[in-house]
């Protein structure tokens, strides 16, 4: 291909996906290739016949990639590394929304920007996070249908800001600046405090899914909002990896709070608890958790917690973490081994803040109580055991407050409906962990990797499936679209009769059931097929599954464990006789059901599939947005594009076939009936002569006046007949 200086052509990287490159004349007068990468390339024979044409399109990029004439990777991927390089965050695959996350503020979300994206139709104005905010507003309005809005991505990819700028969108055009709408908006703080952390890969890393419904009235004011959440990692609380931090809010406490109140928790700074130090790192650079703590503290107020609330709420964490500085000694007694506390001052604290008898606490720590068939036994605990025993508890502390606080925000802000057959119009918006696959995977990435399976399959249902189906039933000449559907591995998780996730509660449910006991069944049963992928040896604790992103193997190390998320009937008695009221709110269920139940509680898995499979049917209720969140790259840096990593998550999240379907079809359906009422006022004279033509050509003479039709008698006679024939039809 002979090329000349100004042109722009695709040429082979060596690795992965094609480049794009300028043609440039050098100093010399010779020829050369600048990549996107700066790179220089000369032309010769070596080389010509990879340079291909760059279609028009993409030398600058477009903002709805259905219309790159370059519809491969190469073209999709360079569309929006230049739209990148220009700071333009915001690309439209169709109706989807495609977000780079900028690493930096940009001047894009302004109350001009509000105004300015108020009632348009998507793609009238450049692609924006508020145009697909005013596109659920509206059509929630027009077609009195529920919208929801699934935003997804890996951590760091922008889901939680993106879920803000929708949330603050929808609070700005609801209207009235009310009190509701900043209830809603302050209730992000607070959940943030409490369920987020900084991580290596996102400063505010969410540790916990969240969907919010917020409902309408039949006027498109805010009336209300309801917080769902989703599987908080509660391992942060007591274990935290090389330089993350524990959730914000143990920071903003001990940085923000008054030195008399701070006296009477007795709490010192981070640096001396061993639950804010397991990652070495104490601080989060660009985030002033004085203020913070002030913002936090404002926030409850706003969401009606009384300074009660919040004192009580302070006292709980500062147990935790005096609980956490506990230490245990071990002891050989008759050849049994045993432990013992350290009776520090931080024990005595520990006490002092749960409101429970010293003695009690310490044989709760380090005593285990069994009934046997006959007789209830007594075991020491070893010091590892007891640690484990402590850290289950304060987990299952942290955890627990959590959901109280949420239940506590949705009281403030969610009204039940006054008709409980009422149906409110709403937007919901969910913000959910992304794919994980880490070095090692344990079950809460299983967990977390199930829900993004479930999600993707709602995603591929609604692009390709249902589309593709109604285009046959409605004999729509279509080519069919091959996609990469994930439901065979969602049959093997899910569905199946003994699957994944079934074996991993039914041995949970066994006494005798082990991680290696789970691990040969799903062996037996899942090994064969593909999607399963067992362990190399007998040895081995690693099973693969084939997820939609990839495969990702998991460690069974530890699965019935944290399936079963059981405390000791020991620790849930001691939280019987606890005077710390909020301490026994959190522990409601387990206390009203009274002590004997610990059994019957449900496992993790079980109360995961349950929320989730409430989220699927809220969400096929309604009309789905999506938003992909996409990381340019991994050191949360603006302006610093790594191709592969944006290819990786481009390819995964199947951006290439909805882009081809997206093209191919026709996303918009209108009835004939809803066609014609809407537009038929573009037309109405055309309208009424068409018909008039079609039915009563050849039958006499009729007119068209300016703004009214003239006909015989018998012209209407006609026309009635042939109405009502069609009604009945
Ligand atoms: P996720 O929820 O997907 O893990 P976040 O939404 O927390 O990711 O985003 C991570 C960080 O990236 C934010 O703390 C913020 O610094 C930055 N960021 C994300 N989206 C934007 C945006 N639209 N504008 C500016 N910065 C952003
Ligand atoms: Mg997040």
């Amino acid at each position: 291909m002979s090329v000349l200086q100004g042109d722009f052509v695709w040429v082979d990287s060596g690795a992965g996906v094609p480049l794009g490159a300028e043609v440039k004349v050098t100093d010399t007068g010779q020829l050369r290739l600048i990549d996107d990468e700066g790179k220089e390339h000369k032309i010769n024979k070596k080389n010509e016949g990879s340079i291909r044409p760059m279609h028009p399109t993409s030398v600058k990029g477009v903002d709805d990639m259905i219309s790159i004439g370059d519809l491969n990777e190469a073209g999709l991927l360079r569309n929006l590394l230049v739209r990148h390089k220009e700071g333009i965050i915001y690309t439209y695959t169709g109706s989807i929304l495609v977000a780079v996350n900028p690493y930096q503020l940009l001047p894009l979300y302004t109350t001009d920007h509000v105004h300015m994206y108020t009632d348009r139709r998507l793609g009238e104005l450049p692609p924006h996070v508020f145009a697909l905010a005013d596109a659920c507003f509206f059509n929630m309005r027009r077609n009195k249908k529920n919208q929801c809005c699934v935003i997804s991505g890996e951590s760091g990819a922008g889901k939680t800001e993106s879920t803000k700028l929708m949330l603050q969108f929808l609070a700005a055009v609801s209207g009235q600046h009310s009190w509701i709408e900043q209830q809603i908006l302050e209730a992000n703080p607070i959940l943030e405090a409490f369920g987020n952390a900084k991580t290596v890969r996102n400063d505010n890393s969410s540790r916990f899914g969240k969907y919010i419904d917020v409902n309408f009235t039949k006027g498109g004011a805010i009336e209300g909002a309801r917080v769902d959440q989703y599987l908080l990692e509660k391992s942060r609380v007591c274990r935290q990896a090389p330089e993350e931090r524990n959730y914000h809010i143990f920071y903003y406490m001990l940085m923000g709070m008054p030195a008399d109140q701070k006296k009477i928790l007795s709490l010192g700074s981070a640096a001396e608890y061993k639950y804010l130090t397991m990652g070495n790192c104490t601080r989060c650079e660009g985030r002033d958790d004085v203020k913070e703590f002030a913002h936090f503290r404002a926030a409850l107020k706003i969401l009606m917690f009384t300074e009660n609330d919040s004192w009580e709420i302070c006292k709980l964490l500062a147990a935790v973490l005096h609980i956490g500085n506990v230490e245990f000694e071990g002891t050989i007694v008759n050849n049994l081994e045993g432990c013992e506390i350290h009776r520090s001052s931080h024990f005595d604290m520990a006490c002092q803040l749960l409101e429970v008898d010293p003695n009690a606490l310490d044989k709760s720590l380090t005593q285990r109580s069994f009934t046997t068939a006959r007789e209830s036994v007594i075991k020491g605990l070893t010091s590892a055991q007891a640690l484990d025993g402590r850290d289950a508890f304060v987990k299952g502390i942290y955890g627990r407050l959590f959901i109280w606080v949420v239940d506590k925000i949705n009281s403030a802000i969610y009204k039940p409906p006054e008709d409980e057959n009422e149906v409110r119009p709403s937007i919901g918006l969910l913000d959910i962990f992304g794919f994980e696959n880490f070095n090692i995977n344990s079950f809460e990435q299983l967990c977390i990797n199930f829900a993004n399976e479930q999600l993707q399959q709602f995603f591929v249902k609604h692009v390709f499936k249902l589309e593709q189906e109604e285009y046959s039933r409605e004999n729509i000449v279509w080519k069919h679209i091959d996609y990469q559907d994930n439901q065979r591995t969602l049959d093997v998780l899910a569905v199946k009769p003994l699957n994944m996730l079934s074996l991993i509660d039914e041995e949970s449910s066994f006494p005798k059931g082990t991680d290696s006991t789970m691990l040969q069944k799903m062996n037996q049963l899942h090994g064969k097929g593909d999607i399963y992928i067992p362990p190399k040896n007998n040895y081995e604790t690693q099973f693969g599954i084939q997820h939609f992103a990839g495969v990702v193997y998991y460690d069974s190390e530890g699965f019935l464990e944290k399936n079963r998320d059981t405390l000791s009937l020991d620790l849930i008695q001691l939280v019987e006789t606890s005077g710390n009221k909020l301490l026994k709110q959190a522990f409601h269920n387990e206390l009203s059901t009274g002590s004997n139940t610990i059994k019957s509680m449900p496992t993790l898995v079980g109360q995961f599939r349950q929320s989730l499979d409430a989220l699927m049917k809220a969400l096929t209720a309604c009309q789905p947005y999506f938003i992909r969140c996409i990381k340019p790259n991994d050191f949360k840096k603006p302006m610093l594009f790594d191709r592969e990593l944006v290819m990786r998550q481009l390819r995964y999240s199947g951006m290439m076939e909805t882009i081809r379907i997206r093209k191919a079809g026709y996303p918009v359906r209108y009835t004939f009936d809803e066609f014609l009422n809407r537009y038929r006022v573009l037309l109405k004279k055309k309208c009424c002569e068409s018909i008039c033509e079609s039915m009563l050509s050849g039958k006499g003479d009729w007119k068209t006046g300016k703004t009214k039709i003239f006909l015989k008698d018998f012209h209407d006679t006609m026309l009635e007949v042939e109405r009502i024939k069609e009604l009945n039809h």
